[in-house]
């Protein structure tokens, strides 16, 4: 089966926003086996949407057809997608209940105009939306299916999966199809992909793919099996297997966050931690209270961004930065004992480095120069980074808070399972 993808949006076209839906679109239907003929990307305008969908149906089975379903008068693809498939607005009282129910939740009044998205082609269907007014909308077009869903991502994405759930069954031929994913942190791309050779053949059920994203390595496993055990028997066949070789550089599956991984390790042993941050100013610490329920192990967090902090606060002597500079192994050293001192919890992490793009003096200290330090009962280690040069001033901030995170997470492990 081939899809075709179709983003409504003047603000697209515009260059103001950027088309990450039919990105996202593109890796759920390639993790699928479904070939993408293409894009189409259209203004808010009734005619040239009609046209982008006739012309997407005539070439692809499948069409995802997103934006342009909101309350107000440039949300023109209902009217769009009647004019292809030649079937009048009506008032579909499905979709004007759901709107309806949304509402009564927010505890909010409707108003008038939300009535507009309950407007649906005759003899469409009506795909549901938990998160926004806007209903999706499932149509057959000439041996197409068309789906519209709304074009806010967060909307859209949580809608897809049900939406194509359908036709991707009848396409796997009754097959059912079970995805999982591996996260690892503090590895190569390429030393996973040679670790994982074999499983990554193309030919290969399962499908075993990497993507590198900020840091993290995830691989991804897509297994297809004559019933939906069948299928999950060959996914966690190779899931267990591909954990095996990449032993403790996995640090979650699915969605899990490497902060989620590090506070399940933290109250799986009662320990509990404080940081202490220069470059990346606080990130570390709202990377473990983005956890829920972090008051049980995160105790404090100092932002030590002058010299006089990092003595006043942290006890950092000022003849040590003054001889080693504020971003080296003595200070983030130093920091580290310093607030575990001062906040008295099993483990603290200090970060001290240049997140540029000014403030770097190569080749010692060159922009992208993190040192991170860990204190414990058992001392403190220091680690050098170099997150490269090429990096922007929050990609190296993002990468120093992660990789901390990850050297707190080794840590833990030596812990054992107790
Ligand atoms: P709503 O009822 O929420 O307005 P809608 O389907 O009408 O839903 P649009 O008005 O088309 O959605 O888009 C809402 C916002 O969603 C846009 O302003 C933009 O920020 C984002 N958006 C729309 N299309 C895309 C896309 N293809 N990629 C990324 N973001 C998008």
């Amino acid at each position: 089966m081939d899809a075709f993808i179709v983003s409504i949006g003047t603000e697209l076209v515009t260059g103001q926003c950027l088309d990450t839906n039919a990105a996202w679109l593109s890796g759920e239907f390639a993790r699928s086996g479904i070939g993408v003929l293409g894009h189409i990307t259209v203004g808010d305008d009734t005619e040239r949407v009609a046209a982008a969908i006739c012309q997407a149906a005539a070439e692809a089975e499948l069409v995802v057809v997103t934006g342009g379903i909101g309350p107000t008068p440039d949300d023109v693809t209902r009217e769009s997608l009647a004019t292809a498939i030649g079937q009048p607005l009506e008032l579909n009282p499905e979709a004007l209940a759901g709107i309806e129910a949304l509402f009564a939740r927010w505890q909010r009044p409707m108003d008038d105009a939300n009535r507009i998205q309950a407007m649906i082609p005759r003899g469409c269907g009506v795909i549901p939306n938990e998160r926004g007014t806007a209903p999706g909308i499932q149509a057959q077009f000439d041996g197409t299916v068309v789906i519209v869903l709304p074009g806010v991502p967060a909307e859209m994405k949580a809608m897809f999966r049900q939406a194509v759930a359908t036709v991707l069954a009848d396409e796997a031929g009754g097959n059912s199809i079970a995805t999982g994913r591996l996260n690892c942190f503090g590895i190569s791309e390429s030393k996973v992909g040679e670790l994982l050779s074999d499983l990554m053949q193309r030919s290969r059920n399962p499908q075993v793919g990497t993507t590198a994203t900020e840091g993290t390595i995830s691989v991804r496993v897509t297994a297809r099996g004559a019933t939906p055990d069948a299928a999950q028997r060959l996914l966690a066949a190779d899931l267990a297997e591909a954990q095996v070789r990449l032993g403790r550089a996995v640090y979650g599956v699915d969605d899990q966050s490497l902060q989620a991984s590090v506070a399940g390790l933290l109250l799986q042993h009662g320990k509990t931690v404080a940081t202490a941050e220069s470059c990346t100013g606080g990130l570390l610490a709202r990377r473990l209270t983005d956890v829920s329920g972090s008051s049980a192990f995160f105790h404090r967090g100092y932002v030590t961004y002058s010299n006089e902090s990092k003595s006043e606060l942290l006890g950092v002597p000022c003849e040590m930065i003054e001889a080693e500079g504020a971003v080296s192994e003595a200070v983030a050293s130093a920091m580290a004992v310093g607030c575990r001192t001062s906040a008295g919890t099993d483990y603290a992490l200090s970060i001290t480095g240049i997140a540029g793009p000014t403030g770097g003096l190569p080749p010692d200290k060159p922009v992208g120069l993190v040192y991170l330090g860990l204190a414990s009962a058992d001392g403190v280690i220091v680690k050098r980074l170099l997150a490269g040069e090429h990096l922007t001033r929050s990609q190296i901030r993002d990468r120093g808070s992660k990789a901390a995170l990850n050297l707190l997470r080794h840590s833990l492990l030596e812990l054992g399972s107790s």
